[in-house]
């Protein structure tokens, strides 16, 4: 159901992108006295809800004190946010102004249900528009997507335990999601579309020499099959040196990328790595980690973060960004009251 319309222009906190970091960040600038608005988004990955990647998730068990749906934890995020007063509106972002005004707000400018872009005005943003990842693309892959297809070994690798799974790419993130898995699975196939792994690290070294471990060069997976009762995947097509091969496999792991939610930062002075991730560091005057080049801008969660990946660690950092948010309109709230006794005094 569709909410209201923006109620201001002019917020505390602005925080772009509504899933777990957004709404765990939302919680703690609500509390400490800020007024906060968070643009959930509209349409994430292949869901047509905002509340980022966890709608895709089926099952959580590493979220500590909480075992359920993702969907079931964004909801419970929302409720808790509202309680305290945090607005919310189905909107996309669409550009950010880092330039702070003479009243010390910077900008962003956003569209609600698709309408006419609106300027909204914040002293902090937390920016957690999250991050896409790239899928095969082949039959099958959607509609087992939660049925055997996951884009996160840490989140469903539990489930195939003394099972066979495979994993496909040839990145860092492949090589890591297939060592994880194979901890626990009887087997984990690796399918690398070319001749060789992205990267000669210690890692790979390692992955190369795991008994339960076989790298299937050249090989591109080119549909995903249903189980014999048709509820979720039973076997892969794959496409060997040119070759059609099938393969009984319990769980498909996609590791192929992952594209981040930034290009409405293209024009901004946020900046972005090689990749399209926002850069963030801790050199600044009221600096956490969650930092971008400047003091007032944040970035939290998959947005910021090709390796950890993980709601609770989208959520912890989200966290420190709503402290650091509030430290800093503290400090230029004193600076400025300090300004204007000493024009009062003059
Ligand atoms: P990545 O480095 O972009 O690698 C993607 C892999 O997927 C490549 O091997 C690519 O093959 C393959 N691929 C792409 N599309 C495919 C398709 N349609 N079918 C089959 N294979 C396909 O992505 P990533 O591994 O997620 O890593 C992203 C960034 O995060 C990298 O900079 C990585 O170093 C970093 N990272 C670091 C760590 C760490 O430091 N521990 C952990 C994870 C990720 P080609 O090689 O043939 O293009």
């Amino acid at each position: 159901m569709a909410r209201p319309k923006l109620k201001n222009t002019h917020y505390d906190s602005l925080i772009l992108g509504g899933g777990v970091a957004g709404l765990s960040a939302s919680i703690y600038t609500i509390r400490s006295g800020m007024s906060t608005l968070v643009v959930e988004g509209e349409l994430v990955s292949n869901t047509e809800v905002p509340g980022g990647a966890l709608m895709l998730t089926e099952s959580i068990e590493n979220f500590p004190g909480y075992s359920g749906t993702g969907e079931g934890l964004i909801e419970k995020l929302r409720e808790q946010a509202d309680e305290f007063g945090v607005e919310r509106t189905e909107a996309m972002a669409l550009s950010l102004d880092a330039d702070v005004n003479t009243d010390g707000y910077v900008s962003a400018s956003i569209s609600e249900y698709g309408g006419e872009p609106v300027t909204v005005y914040a002293k902090t943003i937390i920016i957690s528009t999250g991050a896409v990842s790239r899928k095969l693309g082949v039959p099958g892959e959607d509609e087992f997507f939660g049925r055997g297809v996951s884009t996160c070994a840490t989140c469903d690798g539990w489930a195939y335990e003394g099972k066979t799974v495979s994993v496909v790419g040839g990145g860092d993130t492949a090589i890591e999601d297939a060592l994880y898995l194979a901890k626990n699975t009887q087997h984990v196939n690796l399918y690398v579309r070319g001749e060789k792994l992205r990267t000669n690290s210690p890692e790979s070294r390692l992955l190369l020499s795991r008994e339960n471990i076989t790298v299937h060069w050249n090989t591109q997976v080119a549909t995903v099959n249903p189980s014999e009762d048709g509820n979720k995947l039973g076997s892969v097509t794959l496409l060997q040196s040119g070759n059609k091969v099938d393969s009984q496999i319990d769980g498909l792991f996609v590791a192929v990328g992952r594209d981040p939610n930034t290009a409405f930062l293209l024009e901004s002075k946020v900046r972005l790595d090689d990749h399209g991730y926002v850069v963030t560091d801790s050199e600044h005057r009221v600096g956490t980690s969650t930092n971008t080049f400047a003091p007032n801008i944040f970035a939290v969660g998959d947005v910021a973060d090709a390796k950890y990946v993980q709601a609770i660690t989208a959520a912890g950092d989200a966290v420190k960004a709503a402290i650091a948010s509030y430290e800093y309109t503290l400090h230029e709230d004193t600076e400025r009251a300090q300004v204007e006794a000493e024009s009062l005094s003059a």
